[in-house]
């Protein structure tokens, strides 16, 4: 029978993704978002497209009437310049998760919830070298999660974690590490580090200065996760039994020079690196333990960075050379 699924935030980055994915394997798919269609990502012909404020529970309740799954990917979030600057916008998001989960209760359709959580829920006293072991899933506790945005994602993970417990409603929880790609943010304050890295160096190329501003001293570390991985992991983290949270990340950590040398690379220039030390960097160190993941679905995110950021780093540069010749027309 064909499922009927809800992905909330279907407007955004992943989001628009996964609808595409499920619409591939057979589903049908609901798609909301509270930013005006024009607006999203990816726009599908043969979705049910819905613009709402899912931060209301009258607008949960009808997203989720009658509908077999639901994707909560809907937040208001962004890279750290983002995050670290909007705390309680991020903490607001608490409302979104909450009103849908009571939402699938009241109706009692929903049989599946999943929960787009993040590796900012772990421990900050676990992130204070650049070369951290990487993170369990154990780590998040004792609690001290990125300031916000962490908190509002491990608060909700609990809940999920709740209604389970209680009402018997299935919920499963990924933490996504860092994901890019093609079709994600690169410009307007929300962009986080390979976008952001990718847009500096296409404008380096098409201006001719080859000298970028790169937060913090650039030996900060993370992992990057393909948006490819991502919507695979987040369908087969859905379909499992796992009902605790666990990462969803690329375990391949590079510093941030790193990660600009391998677009320098792509593109096909040398830059020379202007370091502002007062922007927001985030934690010093972090990677992605993919232990739990390896064991109990037998597969982890595998594309290499250099090929997810070639591809990246094609479409990014696409957007910046339409936008400068939109500005020059
Ligand atoms: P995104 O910003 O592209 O997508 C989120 C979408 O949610 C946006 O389109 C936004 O308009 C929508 N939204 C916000 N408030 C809403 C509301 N009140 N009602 C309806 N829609 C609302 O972000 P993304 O990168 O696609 O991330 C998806 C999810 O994954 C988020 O929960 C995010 O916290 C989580 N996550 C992402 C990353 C990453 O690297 N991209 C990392 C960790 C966790």
């Amino acid at each position: 029978m064909t499922k009927t699924v809800l992905v909330a935030g279907g407007g955004g980055f992943i989001g628009g993704a996964l609808v595409a994915d499920l619409e591939a394997g057979g589903a049908r798919v609901r798609c909301v978002d509270c930013k005006p269609v024009d607006e999203w990502y990816r726009v599908s012909a043969t979705a049910e497209n819905l613009v709402m404020d899912l931060q209301l529970l009258d607008s949960c309740l009808e997203a989720v009437a009658g509908v077999d799954e639901i994707y909560n990917l809907a937040c208001d979030m962004g890279g750290m310049g983002f995050i670290e600057n909007n705390k309680a916008l991020c903490m607001l998001s608490v409302l979104i998760n909450t009103h849908l989960l009571d939402a699938a209760r009241r109706d009692g359709s929903p049989s599946r919830f999943f929960y787009a959580s993040s590796a900012c829920v772990y421990a900050a006293d676990k992130q204070l070298t650049a070369d951290i072991a990487p993170l369990k899933e154990e780590d998040a506790y004792p609690a001290m999660p990125e300031d916000g945005y962490g908190w509002e994602k491990l608060f909700s993970e609990r809940m999920c974690r709740h209604f389970s417990e209680d009402f018997g409603l299935v919920t499963r929880m990924a933490r996504y590490h860092n994901v890019y790609g093609p079709l994600g943010t690169w410009t307007g304050g929300r962009e986080k580090a390979p976008s952001a890295i990718c847009r500096k160096v296409a404008e380096a190329k098409l201006s001719g200065d080859h000298e970028i501003e790169v937060w913090g001293d650039g030996e900060q570390t993370r992992s990057f996760t393909y948006i490819d991985d991502c919507v695979r992991g987040t369908r087969m983290i859905m379909a499992s039994d796992i009902d605790v949270p666990i990462n969803l990340g690329s375990s391949e950590m590079v510093t941030i020079n790193q990660l600009i040398d391998i677009v320098s690379d792509i593109a096909g220039i040398d830059v020379a690196r202007r370091y502002d030390l007062t922007a927001p960097k985030g934690v010093r160190g972090r990677n992605s333990d993919n232990t739990m993941i390896l064991d109990r679905l037998g597969w982890e995110p595998s594309t290499r960075l250099a090929d997810g950021l070639a591809e990246t780093y094609r479409w990014v540069y696409d957007q910046v050379a339409s936008s400068a010749a939109r500005t020059a027309a």
